[in-house]
């Protein structure tokens, strides 16, 4: 399993960042080696960025998750420091069968941040480790 994204798949990123902030938009040349790099994740991963999908949810203590609303209206939590994401097809298709780079999710995550589409959520340092550890029981 690769915890981090592979250099080309990271300068490409960089790349979009670098355009957007210059220019305020995504070249095509850049879209089409989006598409090349990350296959059919990309053009899902745009719609989500386009309907601005992702929000980056922060604590007091400095943690950070993203949760994206997928196209079902369902609800992933992304981990961009290590790269995963909740999702079955995250699993199935990026963990188990390796053929894969992302899903849509972590890329639209990934898109956002470059080109600064992501919603702002502030919440309590509580909060953050309850969506942080969805499956555990908490009490009061
Ligand atoms: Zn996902």
């Amino acid at each position: 399993m690769n915890a981090t994204l592979p250099a080309v798949a990271e300068e490409l990123l960089k790349e979009i960042d670098r355009a957007f902030r210059e220019t305020s938009r995504v070249p095509d040349d850049l879209l089409l080696a989006l598409k090349f790099v990350f296959g059919a994740s990309a053009v899902p991963a745009l719609d989500l960025v386009d309907r601005r999908s992702v929000t980056r949810i922060t604590s007091p203590s400095g943690r950070t998750v993203y949760q994206v609303v997928g196209s079902s209206g369902k609800l992933y939590t992304c981990y961009a420091s290590c790269h995963f994401c909740t999702c079955p097809a995250f699993v199935f298709s990026v963990l188990r069968k390796d053929d894969n780079l992302v899903c849509k999710h972590l890329l639209a995550v990934y898109l956002s941040r470059a080109v600064g589409a992501c919603q702002e959520l502030t919440v309590p340092d509580r909060q953050l480790t309850r969506l942080l550890v969805p499956e555990m029981e908490w009490r009061g």
